[in-house]
Protein backbone atom coordinates (compact mmCIF):
# COMPACT_ATOMS: atom_id res chain seq x y z
CA UNK A 1 0.00 0.00 0.00
CA UNK A 2 3.30 2.57 1.08
CA UNK A 3 4.42 1.69 -2.75
CA UNK A 4 1.42 2.80 -4.12
CA UNK A 5 0.84 5.82 -1.82
CA UNK A 6 4.53 7.11 -2.46
CA UNK A 7 3.47 6.61 -6.62
CA UNK A 8 0.25 8.54 -6.67
CA UNK A 9 2.83 11.47 -3.91
CA UNK A 10 5.51 11.42 -6.57
CA UNK A 11 2.75 11.92 -9.61
CA UNK A 12 3.82 8.29 -11.42
CA UNK A 13 0.07 6.97 -10.47
CA UNK A 14 -2.66 9.20 -10.53
CA UNK A 15 -5.13 9.15 -7.87
CA UNK A 16 -8.27 8.54 -10.22
CA UNK A 17 -6.92 5.42 -11.86
CA UNK A 18 -5.81 3.27 -8.87
CA UNK A 19 -9.10 0.95 -10.67
CA UNK A 20 -6.96 0.23 -13.40
CA UNK A 21 -4.23 -1.53 -11.34
CA UNK A 22 -6.33 -2.94 -8.53
CA UNK A 23 -9.54 -4.42 -7.73
CA UNK A 24 -12.31 -1.88 -6.90
CA UNK A 25 -12.60 -2.07 -2.81
CA UNK A 26 -8.52 -1.99 -2.53
CA UNK A 27 -8.60 0.43 -4.85
CA UNK A 28 -11.16 2.71 -3.21
CA UNK A 29 -9.82 1.55 0.58
CA UNK A 30 -6.04 3.17 -0.58
CA UNK A 31 -7.67 5.93 -1.80
CA UNK A 32 -8.94 6.55 1.51
CA UNK A 33 -6.10 5.76 3.34
CA UNK A 34 -3.90 8.73 0.73
CA UNK A 35 -6.87 11.11 1.96
CA UNK A 36 -6.97 10.23 5.46
CA UNK A 37 -3.17 10.99 5.12
CA UNK A 38 -3.78 14.13 3.13
CA UNK A 39 -6.25 15.48 5.14
CA UNK A 40 -5.56 14.22 8.82
CA UNK A 41 -9.21 13.05 9.13
CA UNK A 42 -10.14 9.47 10.35
CA UNK A 43 -12.26 8.15 7.55
CA UNK A 44 -12.79 4.71 8.92
CA UNK A 45 -16.74 5.37 8.71
CA UNK A 46 -16.90 5.77 5.11
CA UNK A 47 -15.11 2.70 5.06
CA UNK A 48 -17.69 0.51 5.92
CA UNK A 49 -20.34 -0.49 3.33
CA UNK A 50 -22.15 -3.20 1.91
CA UNK A 51 -22.80 -2.87 -1.40
CA UNK A 52 -20.98 -4.44 -4.37
CA UNK A 53 -18.77 -1.63 -5.76
CA UNK A 54 -17.09 -3.31 -9.29
CA UNK A 55 -20.05 -1.56 -11.00
CA UNK A 56 -20.31 1.67 -8.78
CA UNK A 57 -16.76 2.39 -9.70
CA UNK A 58 -17.78 2.08 -13.54
CA UNK A 59 -20.91 3.89 -13.74
CA UNK A 60 -21.88 5.84 -10.74
CA UNK A 61 -19.31 7.76 -9.22
CA UNK A 62 -15.30 8.68 -9.72
CA UNK A 63 -12.28 8.88 -7.32
CA UNK A 64 -14.44 6.89 -4.81
CA UNK A 65 -13.40 6.56 -1.12
CA UNK A 66 -16.27 5.17 0.54
CA UNK A 67 -19.68 5.48 1.03
CA UNK A 68 -21.54 7.90 3.80
CA UNK A 69 -24.66 6.01 5.37
CA UNK A 70 -28.21 8.17 5.22
CA UNK A 71 -30.77 6.14 7.56
CA UNK A 72 -33.68 4.30 5.77
CA UNK A 73 -37.11 4.93 7.28
CA UNK A 74 -40.50 3.73 6.14
CA UNK A 75 -43.98 5.44 5.96
CA UNK A 76 -46.99 3.25 5.24
CA UNK A 77 -48.77 1.25 4.15
CA UNK A 78 -50.21 3.97 1.68
CA UNK A 79 -53.17 3.01 -0.44
CA UNK A 80 -52.64 3.97 -3.93
CA UNK A 81 -55.11 3.66 -7.09
CA UNK A 82 -53.57 4.50 -10.12
CA UNK A 83 -53.50 3.78 -13.58
CA UNK A 84 -49.69 1.93 -13.02
CA UNK A 85 -49.61 1.43 -9.26
CA UNK A 86 -52.07 0.09 -7.12
CA UNK A 87 -52.39 -1.61 -4.37
CA UNK A 88 -50.76 -0.73 -0.40
CA UNK A 89 -47.27 0.47 -0.28
CA UNK A 90 -44.50 1.19 2.04
CA UNK A 91 -42.28 4.10 1.04
CA UNK A 92 -38.86 4.07 1.42
CA UNK A 93 -37.61 7.33 2.74
CA UNK A 94 -33.42 8.03 3.18
CA UNK A 95 -33.08 11.22 5.45
CA UNK A 96 -31.28 12.59 8.45
CA UNK A 97 -34.54 14.92 9.14
CA UNK A 98 -36.45 13.95 11.86
CA UNK A 99 -39.70 14.36 12.12
CA UNK A 100 -40.31 13.67 8.36
CA UNK A 101 -41.12 10.15 8.44
CA UNK A 102 -43.65 10.35 10.99
CA UNK A 103 -44.99 13.34 9.29
CA UNK A 104 -45.45 11.47 5.96
CA UNK A 105 -46.80 8.03 7.62
CA UNK A 106 -49.63 10.24 9.42
CA UNK A 107 -50.56 11.35 5.94
CA UNK A 108 -50.39 8.24 4.56
CA UNK A 109 -52.36 6.97 7.24
CA UNK A 110 -55.14 9.38 6.45
CA UNK A 111 -55.31 8.58 2.92
CA UNK A 112 -55.72 4.88 3.45
CA UNK A 113 -58.58 5.41 5.83
CA UNK A 114 -59.85 7.30 2.79
CA UNK A 115 -59.35 4.60 0.67
CA UNK A 116 -56.41 5.64 -1.04
CA UNK A 117 -55.05 8.02 -3.38
CA UNK A 118 -56.63 8.68 -6.92
CA UNK A 119 -53.63 9.46 -9.46
CA UNK A 120 -52.70 10.04 -13.04
CA UNK A 121 -50.13 10.97 -15.03
CA UNK A 122 -51.04 13.90 -17.69
CA UNK A 123 -48.08 13.92 -19.50
CA UNK A 124 -44.45 11.96 -20.11
CA UNK A 125 -41.69 13.28 -22.00
CA UNK A 126 -38.18 14.20 -21.03
CA UNK A 127 -36.64 16.81 -22.49
CA UNK A 128 -33.07 18.30 -24.02
CA UNK A 129 -32.80 21.03 -25.85
CA UNK A 130 -29.23 22.28 -27.79
CA UNK A 131 -28.69 25.49 -28.92
CA UNK A 132 -27.60 27.00 -32.39
CA UNK A 133 -25.96 29.94 -33.76
CA UNK A 134 -27.73 30.83 -36.51
CA UNK A 135 -26.34 33.91 -38.92
CA UNK A 136 -29.29 36.21 -38.50
CA UNK A 137 -32.54 36.33 -37.52
CA UNK A 138 -34.34 35.48 -40.67
CA UNK A 139 -31.77 32.38 -40.82
CA UNK A 140 -33.07 31.37 -37.53
CA UNK A 141 -36.58 31.21 -38.29
CA UNK A 142 -35.53 29.20 -41.09
CA UNK A 143 -33.56 26.95 -38.93
CA UNK A 144 -36.27 26.69 -36.35
CA UNK A 145 -39.22 25.66 -39.43
CA UNK A 146 -36.58 23.01 -40.70
CA UNK A 147 -36.64 20.83 -37.63
CA UNK A 148 -40.43 21.28 -36.86
CA UNK A 149 -41.13 20.31 -40.85
CA UNK A 150 -38.67 17.31 -40.52
CA UNK A 151 -39.69 15.58 -36.98
CA UNK A 152 -39.97 12.53 -38.80
CA UNK A 153 -35.95 12.57 -39.88
CA UNK A 154 -35.03 13.64 -36.08
CA UNK A 155 -36.61 10.23 -35.52
CA UNK A 156 -35.23 7.84 -37.37
CA UNK A 157 -31.52 9.88 -36.35
CA UNK A 158 -32.58 10.00 -32.54
CA UNK A 159 -34.02 6.64 -32.50
CA UNK A 160 -30.13 4.81 -34.05
CA UNK A 161 -28.84 5.68 -30.66
CA UNK A 162 -31.17 4.02 -28.40
CA UNK A 163 -33.53 0.89 -28.35
CA UNK A 164 -35.75 2.28 -26.02
CA UNK A 165 -36.24 5.42 -26.33
CA UNK A 166 -38.53 7.47 -28.66
CA UNK A 167 -38.59 11.04 -29.96
CA UNK A 168 -41.92 11.93 -29.37
CA UNK A 169 -41.78 16.18 -30.23
CA UNK A 170 -40.06 18.55 -30.24
CA UNK A 171 -40.64 22.57 -29.91
CA UNK A 172 -38.51 25.66 -30.99
CA UNK A 173 -37.65 29.17 -29.05
CA UNK A 174 -35.31 31.34 -30.87
CA UNK A 175 -33.60 34.48 -29.75
CA UNK A 176 -31.90 36.76 -31.87
CA UNK A 177 -29.72 34.40 -33.68
CA UNK A 178 -30.01 31.68 -31.01
CA UNK A 179 -32.30 28.90 -31.92
CA UNK A 180 -33.07 26.38 -29.29
CA UNK A 181 -34.96 23.07 -30.06
CA UNK A 182 -36.58 21.46 -27.02
CA UNK A 183 -36.77 17.75 -27.84
CA UNK A 184 -39.09 15.39 -26.50
CA UNK A 185 -38.28 11.35 -25.73
CA UNK A 186 -40.14 9.04 -24.07
CA UNK A 187 -37.78 7.00 -22.61
CA UNK A 188 -39.61 4.58 -21.37
CA UNK A 189 -38.63 2.76 -17.65
CA UNK A 190 -35.19 4.96 -17.54
CA UNK A 191 -35.20 9.12 -16.13
CA UNK A 192 -33.89 9.64 -19.53
CA UNK A 193 -31.22 11.76 -19.06
CA UNK A 194 -28.23 10.57 -20.45
CA UNK A 195 -30.55 8.89 -23.21
CA UNK A 196 -31.94 11.61 -24.64
CA UNK A 197 -28.38 13.94 -24.69
CA UNK A 198 -27.13 10.77 -26.53
CA UNK A 199 -30.42 10.93 -29.00
CA UNK A 200 -30.33 14.78 -29.16
CA UNK A 201 -26.47 14.87 -30.14
CA UNK A 202 -27.66 12.74 -33.19
CA UNK A 203 -30.30 14.36 -34.26
CA UNK A 204 -28.54 18.49 -33.84
CA UNK A 205 -25.86 16.92 -36.10
CA UNK A 206 -28.68 16.56 -38.77
CA UNK A 207 -30.44 20.10 -38.34
CA UNK A 208 -26.37 21.12 -38.29
CA UNK A 209 -25.55 19.44 -41.76
CA UNK A 210 -29.23 20.66 -43.27
CA UNK A 211 -29.34 24.26 -41.91
CA UNK A 212 -25.89 25.30 -41.87
CA UNK A 213 -26.46 27.00 -38.32
CA UNK A 214 -23.91 26.29 -36.03
CA UNK A 215 -24.55 23.75 -32.90
CA UNK A 216 -23.31 25.58 -29.99
CA UNK A 217 -24.16 22.84 -27.55
CA UNK A 218 -26.24 19.67 -27.14
CA UNK A 219 -28.16 21.36 -23.39
CA UNK A 220 -28.97 25.53 -24.06
CA UNK A 221 -30.43 25.09 -20.84
CA UNK A 222 -34.30 25.64 -21.86
CA UNK A 223 -34.61 21.63 -21.69
CA UNK A 224 -34.24 22.92 -18.77
CA UNK A 225 -32.48 20.34 -16.13
CA UNK A 226 -31.76 20.95 -12.77
CA UNK A 227 -32.68 24.75 -12.78
CA UNK A 228 -35.69 25.78 -10.93
CA UNK A 229 -37.55 27.09 -14.16
CA UNK A 230 -41.44 28.49 -15.47
CA UNK A 231 -40.98 26.46 -18.49
CA UNK A 232 -41.09 23.15 -16.72
CA UNK A 233 -43.82 24.22 -14.61
CA UNK A 234 -45.76 24.98 -17.90
CA UNK A 235 -44.99 22.57 -20.66
CA UNK A 236 -43.74 19.93 -17.87
CA UNK A 237 -40.42 17.66 -17.42
CA UNK A 238 -40.50 13.99 -17.05
CA UNK A 239 -43.91 12.87 -15.92
CA UNK A 240 -46.12 15.67 -14.78
CA UNK A 241 -48.41 13.67 -12.67
CA UNK A 242 -51.42 14.48 -10.07
CA UNK A 243 -52.87 12.50 -7.03
CA UNK A 244 -56.09 13.50 -5.04
CA UNK A 245 -57.97 12.35 -2.15
CA UNK A 246 -61.36 13.07 -0.39
CA UNK A 247 -61.21 13.09 3.26
CA UNK A 248 -64.18 13.43 5.31
CA UNK A 249 -65.02 15.89 8.08
CA UNK A 250 -64.22 13.05 10.43
CA UNK A 251 -61.56 11.73 9.30
CA UNK A 252 -59.97 14.89 8.74
CA UNK A 253 -60.78 15.83 12.90
CA UNK A 254 -59.68 12.51 13.92
CA UNK A 255 -56.69 12.20 12.09
CA UNK A 256 -55.61 16.06 12.05
CA UNK A 257 -57.12 17.44 15.45
CA UNK A 258 -58.78 20.24 12.88
CA UNK A 259 -61.27 20.74 10.63
CA UNK A 260 -61.87 20.69 6.98
CA UNK A 261 -62.84 24.90 6.81
CA UNK A 262 -58.67 25.36 8.50
CA UNK A 263 -57.45 22.75 6.37
CA UNK A 264 -58.21 24.90 3.41
CA UNK A 265 -57.51 27.84 4.79
CA UNK A 266 -54.34 27.11 5.78
CA UNK A 267 -53.81 26.13 2.03
CA UNK A 268 -55.18 28.39 0.80
CA UNK A 269 -53.39 31.56 2.83
CA UNK A 270 -50.05 29.49 2.83
CA UNK A 271 -49.56 27.32 -0.25
CA UNK A 272 -51.46 29.48 -2.85
CA UNK A 273 -51.13 33.33 -1.54
CA UNK A 274 -47.72 33.24 1.02
CA UNK A 275 -46.00 31.54 -2.36
CA UNK A 276 -47.60 34.11 -4.84
CA UNK A 277 -46.32 36.73 -2.64
CA UNK A 278 -42.94 35.33 -2.26
CA UNK A 279 -42.90 34.68 -6.13
CA UNK A 280 -42.04 31.55 -5.64
CA UNK A 281 -41.84 28.20 -8.02
CA UNK A 282 -43.38 25.85 -5.02
CA UNK A 283 -46.90 26.14 -4.12
CA UNK A 284 -46.66 23.52 -1.45
CA UNK A 285 -45.58 22.65 2.21
CA UNK A 286 -43.34 20.20 1.93
CA UNK A 287 -42.80 18.42 -1.76
CA UNK A 288 -39.13 18.34 -1.58
CA UNK A 289 -39.02 16.72 1.63
CA UNK A 290 -40.84 13.33 0.08
CA UNK A 291 -39.33 14.31 -3.25
CA UNK A 292 -35.72 14.19 -1.86
CA UNK A 293 -36.09 11.38 0.30
CA UNK A 294 -37.81 9.11 -1.97
CA UNK A 295 -34.85 10.07 -4.71
CA UNK A 296 -32.05 9.13 -2.30
CA UNK A 297 -33.59 5.48 -1.24
CA UNK A 298 -34.64 4.81 -4.57
CA UNK A 299 -31.06 5.47 -6.45
CA UNK A 300 -32.75 8.93 -8.41
CA UNK A 301 -30.86 11.38 -9.46
CA UNK A 302 -31.37 14.27 -6.24
CA UNK A 303 -30.67 17.25 -8.18
CA UNK A 304 -33.81 16.50 -9.56
CA UNK A 305 -35.37 17.40 -6.31
CA UNK A 306 -35.09 20.60 -8.18
CA UNK A 307 -37.88 20.34 -10.71
CA UNK A 308 -38.90 16.79 -9.16
CA UNK A 309 -40.51 19.30 -6.05
CA UNK A 310 -42.52 21.62 -8.43
CA UNK A 311 -45.90 21.22 -7.01
CA UNK A 312 -48.86 23.14 -6.13
CA UNK A 313 -51.38 22.05 -3.69
CA UNK A 314 -55.22 22.55 -3.44
CA UNK A 315 -57.87 21.68 -1.20
CA UNK A 316 -61.58 22.17 -2.20
CA UNK A 317 -63.84 22.39 0.30
CA UNK A 318 -66.78 20.17 -0.90
CA UNK A 319 -69.76 19.08 0.87
CA UNK A 320 -68.91 16.86 3.79
CA UNK A 321 -65.46 16.93 3.73
CA UNK A 322 -62.18 18.13 1.51
CA UNK A 323 -60.41 17.33 -2.11
CA UNK A 324 -56.97 17.40 -1.30
CA UNK A 325 -54.55 17.08 -4.58
CA UNK A 326 -50.74 17.62 -5.58
CA UNK A 327 -49.69 17.88 -9.38
CA UNK A 328 -46.30 17.31 -9.91
CA UNK A 329 -45.74 18.75 -13.78
CA UNK A 330 -41.66 17.82 -13.67
CA UNK A 331 -41.37 14.69 -11.99
CA UNK A 332 -38.30 13.33 -13.36
CA UNK A 333 -37.98 9.41 -12.41
CA UNK A 334 -36.62 5.92 -13.75
CA UNK A 335 -36.41 2.51 -12.39
CA UNK A 336 -33.43 0.85 -14.36
CA UNK A 337 -30.49 3.03 -15.39
CA UNK A 338 -28.28 6.08 -13.18
CA UNK A 339 -28.41 5.03 -9.30
CA UNK A 340 -31.39 2.64 -9.91
CA UNK A 341 -29.34 -1.15 -9.89
CA UNK A 342 -27.32 -0.33 -6.95
CA UNK A 343 -27.66 -2.99 -4.25
CA UNK A 344 -29.21 -0.93 -1.37
CA UNK A 345 -31.28 1.49 -3.53
CA UNK A 346 -32.53 -1.41 -6.25
CA UNK A 347 -33.95 -2.94 -3.10
CA UNK A 348 -36.08 0.21 -1.85
CA UNK A 349 -37.52 -0.23 -5.68
CA UNK A 350 -38.38 -3.76 -5.09
CA UNK A 351 -39.75 -2.59 -1.40
CA UNK A 352 -42.43 -1.43 -4.21
CA UNK A 353 -42.39 -3.80 -7.04
CA UNK A 354 -40.92 -1.73 -9.77
CA UNK A 355 -37.42 -2.29 -9.67
CA UNK A 356 -35.80 -2.48 -13.13
CA UNK A 357 -37.55 -2.56 -16.63
CA UNK A 358 -41.00 -3.41 -16.68
CA UNK A 359 -42.70 -5.93 -19.10
CA UNK A 360 -43.94 -3.22 -21.11
CA UNK A 361 -41.44 -0.78 -21.28
CA UNK A 362 -42.43 2.18 -19.23
CA UNK A 363 -45.03 1.00 -16.89
CA UNK A 364 -42.34 0.65 -14.05
CA UNK A 365 -41.31 4.40 -13.80
CA UNK A 366 -45.07 5.23 -14.26
CA UNK A 367 -45.96 3.45 -11.30
CA UNK A 368 -43.05 4.84 -9.46
CA UNK A 369 -43.91 8.23 -10.26
CA UNK A 370 -47.92 7.73 -9.04
CA UNK A 371 -46.38 5.85 -5.96
CA UNK A 372 -43.90 9.30 -5.40
CA UNK A 373 -47.12 12.23 -5.94
CA UNK A 374 -49.31 9.88 -3.58
CA UNK A 375 -46.20 10.02 -0.59
CA UNK A 376 -45.86 13.45 -1.84
CA UNK A 377 -49.79 14.39 -1.16
CA UNK A 378 -49.17 12.31 2.41
CA UNK A 379 -46.90 14.67 3.30
CA UNK A 380 -48.90 17.84 1.89
CA UNK A 381 -51.63 16.60 4.11
CA UNK A 382 -49.83 15.67 7.20
CA UNK A 383 -47.78 19.31 7.52
CA UNK A 384 -51.29 21.36 6.78
CA UNK A 385 -52.85 19.49 9.29
CA UNK A 386 -50.23 19.73 11.62
CA UNK A 387 -50.34 23.64 11.24
CA UNK A 388 -53.85 23.55 10.92
CA UNK A 389 -54.34 22.24 14.73
CA UNK A 390 -51.35 24.36 15.46
CA UNK A 391 -48.81 21.34 15.97
CA UNK A 392 -46.08 22.07 14.21
CA UNK A 393 -43.91 23.27 17.04
CA UNK A 394 -44.66 20.88 19.37
CA UNK A 395 -43.95 17.50 16.81
CA UNK A 396 -40.21 19.22 16.14
CA UNK A 397 -39.83 19.71 19.77
CA UNK A 398 -40.26 15.89 20.20
CA UNK A 399 -38.64 14.71 17.47
CA UNK A 400 -35.80 15.93 15.33
CA UNK A 401 -34.08 18.73 17.47
CA UNK A 402 -30.26 18.58 17.50
CA UNK A 403 -27.88 18.46 20.43
CA UNK A 404 -28.62 20.11 23.34
P1 LIG B 1 -28.62 5.25 -18.36
O1 LIG B 1 -28.12 4.39 -17.25
O2 LIG B 1 -27.65 6.13 -19.04
O3 LIG B 1 -29.31 4.40 -19.49
C1 LIG B 1 -30.40 3.57 -19.27
C2 LIG B 1 -30.20 2.33 -20.11
O4 LIG B 1 -31.18 1.36 -19.85
C3 LIG B 1 -30.27 2.64 -21.57
O5 LIG B 1 -29.02 2.28 -22.07
C4 LIG B 1 -31.34 1.72 -22.14
O6 LIG B 1 -30.88 1.17 -23.33
C5 LIG B 1 -31.44 0.67 -21.05
N1 LIG B 1 -32.77 0.04 -20.85
C6 LIG B 1 -32.98 -1.28 -20.65
N2 LIG B 1 -34.26 -1.54 -20.40
C7 LIG B 1 -34.91 -0.36 -20.45
C8 LIG B 1 -36.27 0.03 -20.24
N3 LIG B 1 -37.22 -0.85 -19.93
N4 LIG B 1 -36.60 1.33 -20.35
C9 LIG B 1 -35.66 2.25 -20.64
N5 LIG B 1 -34.35 1.95 -20.84
C10 LIG B 1 -33.97 0.65 -20.73
O7 LIG B 1 -29.85 6.04 -17.75
P2 LIG B 1 -30.61 7.36 -18.22
O8 LIG B 1 -31.92 7.26 -17.55
O9 LIG B 1 -30.56 7.59 -19.68
O10 LIG B 1 -29.76 8.49 -17.54
C11 LIG B 1 -29.74 8.55 -16.12
C12 LIG B 1 -28.43 9.09 -15.70
O11 LIG B 1 -28.23 10.34 -16.35
C13 LIG B 1 -28.34 9.37 -14.24
O12 LIG B 1 -27.19 8.76 -13.73
C14 LIG B 1 -28.23 10.87 -14.17
O13 LIG B 1 -27.51 11.30 -13.07
C15 LIG B 1 -27.55 11.18 -15.45
N6 LIG B 1 -27.72 12.55 -15.98
C16 LIG B 1 -27.12 12.77 -17.20
C17 LIG B 1 -27.23 14.01 -17.76
C18 LIG B 1 -26.62 14.24 -19.10
O14 LIG B 1 -26.64 15.37 -19.56
N7 LIG B 1 -26.07 13.24 -19.76
C19 LIG B 1 -27.94 15.04 -17.12
C20 LIG B 1 -28.57 14.76 -15.92
C21 LIG B 1 -28.44 13.50 -15.35
P3 LIG B 1 -31.23 1.83 -24.75
O15 LIG B 1 -30.96 3.30 -24.71
O16 LIG B 1 -30.33 1.14 -25.71
O17 LIG B 1 -32.64 1.56 -25.01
Amino acid sequence: MDEYISKIRSGDLKLYALEKSLPADDAVSLRRKYIEEETGADLSAVGTYTIPIDRVVTRNIENMIGCVQIPLGVAGPLTVKGEYANGSFWLPLATTEGALVASINRGCSAITKAGGTEVRILRDGMTRAPIFAAKSVAHAAEVARWAEDNLLLLKVAAEETTNHGELIGLTTYTAGTSVFIRFEFDTKDAMGMNMATIASEAAAHLIEEETKAKLIAVSGNMCCDKKPSAINIIEGRGKTVSAGVFLSDELVSMVFKTNSATLAEVNTRKNLTGSARAASFGFNAQAANVVAAMFIACGQDPAHVVEGSNAITTVDLVEGGVYVSVTLPSLQVGTIGGGTSIATQNACLSTLGVAGGAENPGDNAKAFAEIVASGVLAGELSLLGALGAQHLGKAHRELGRGEK
